[in-house]
């Protein structure tokens, strides 16, 4: 039978209070005020494991948005990449352009000079022909023996006339037409130019928001070390909260109660090969203290007290996962770690062979197993001094 000695004792004492001191309210025994004080250490562990999920949580929340905004600034730096792709292709255009632009200026100065000289020789055919010396002009078509002769010198003057003319009208009418295509050239070079603008505005735009980027990253990355350091303290918490439970355990281990009586069981009925026996051992090179043995078995598969007594802890830790700790009396205690789930609560007595937990893979654990230690007040020793592997 599984009764609450805790419990029982606490109100045993409650009674002898009120008997001897008629009040309900004096000092409480030393029994209840330890229980308490455990509690409140597995409570405050509680209260660091819930903490810790949080901040697990959010560490994984800050990695997320870490990534996030790290393919943000990817998309943004090949956009970047993208747009001056496209500058330097305008650029390059733009110069082409101008090339063109300067051989249509070089085309028109030629043209314009070729019109000025032409157009001086024509002034000074002219000149002399009609006004330096009428005489002469007069000779030169009078000269003509016959009217013929007149109207044919008269007509080479005109046609000489003409054909400068002519020629300057031409020349004029190339160089205005070199200047269209110049004028051509330079509103195409305006219009890249405008898109050249563009491309820069969203060049702009894109370093900014870059910039932008990077302060948030910054920040984030700031927030993600943060919490890794929390999540480090936290850690570090919890293992000194365990190393306080186990101290607790050893403090108050009851030597003064007699070891309870009989032999000693077996844990794990039906299972008895060790995978690891207690000692040194080497796990991953690095040498390590195995504290108790380890005995493979099924899921769930039952595990039971070795010997009657109190369960003094029952709950979860982070290397020993779930985990039942019974003392015996005696200064003897028995553990049985990394179980599945627990059938048992803390302050309850066990009878040997109950059944107090069930066999899982939880806490510092590869496989399912029932790691099983002996602790002689409160130290650990050989578990098989006192178990013998068989049923
Ligand atoms: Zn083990």
């Amino acid at each position: 039978m599984v009764r609450n000695k805790v419990l029982s004792k606490f109100i045993a004492i409650l009674v002898l209070c009120a008997v001897a001191f008629g009040c309900l309210l004096s000092a409480p025994s030393t029994q209840v005020q330890a229980a308490s004080s455990y509690d409140d250490l597995v409570d405050e562990k509680k209260r660091l494991e819930e903490e810790k999920k949080k901040i697990d949580q959010a560490l994984k929340e800050a990695q997320g948005k870490v990534d996030d905004q790290k393919a943000v600034q990817t998309q943004i730096s090949y956009q970047i990449q993208n747009i001056q792709n496209q500058i330097s292709v305008l650029s390059s255009q733009i110069n082409t352009l101008e090339g063109q632009i300067s051989q249509k200026n070089q085309e028109i100065e030629e043209m314009q000079a070729r019109i000025d000289e032409n157009y001086d020789l024509f002034k000074k055919r002219l000149r002399a022909m009609y006004m330096a010396d009428d005489a002469t002009v007069l000779s030169v078509l009078f000269g003509s023996s016959t009217f013929a002769e007149f109207l044919s010198a008269a007509e080479t003057t005109q046609r000489v006339a003409d054909h400068d003319d002519k020629l300057i009208k031409e020349m004029t009418a190339q160089k205005q037409q070199i200047e269209a295509d110049k004028a051509e050239i330079e509103a195409s070079k305006q219009q890249i130019e405008a898109s050249k603008a563009e491309v820069m505005a969203k060049n702009q735009e894109l370093n900014t928001a870059l910039s932008q980027s990077q302060d948030t990253l910054d920040e984030l990355k700031a927030l993600e070390k943060k919490t890794q350091k929390d999540r480090d303290q936290i850690a570090a918490d919890l293992e000194a909260a365990d190393r306080e439970i186990e101290e607790w355990l050893k403090q108050n281990q009851s030597t003064d109660t007699p070891l309870s009586p009989g032999g000693w069981l077996w844990p794990v009925s039906g299972h008895y090969r060790i995978s690891d026996g207690y000692g040194w051992r080497d796990l991953y090179g690095k040498q390590q203290f195995h504290k108790g043995i380890d005995i493979p078995c099924g899921l769930n598969t039952p595990i039971r007290a070795s010997k009657g007594g109190t369960v003094i802890r029952a709950n979860t830790s982070s290397s020993y996962g779930n985990i039942v700790i019974i003392d015996h009396g005696g200064g003897y205690s028995t553990v049985y770690a990394h179980n599945n789930s627990l059938n048992v609560v803390y302050g309850q007595t066990v009878n040997q062979g109950d059944v107090i937990a069930y066999a899982g893979n939880t806490g510092d654990s590869y496989g399912v197993h029932c790691h099983f230690e002996v602790r002689v007040n409160g130290v650990v020793t050989n578990p098989l001094q006192y178990v013998v592997a068989a049923g």
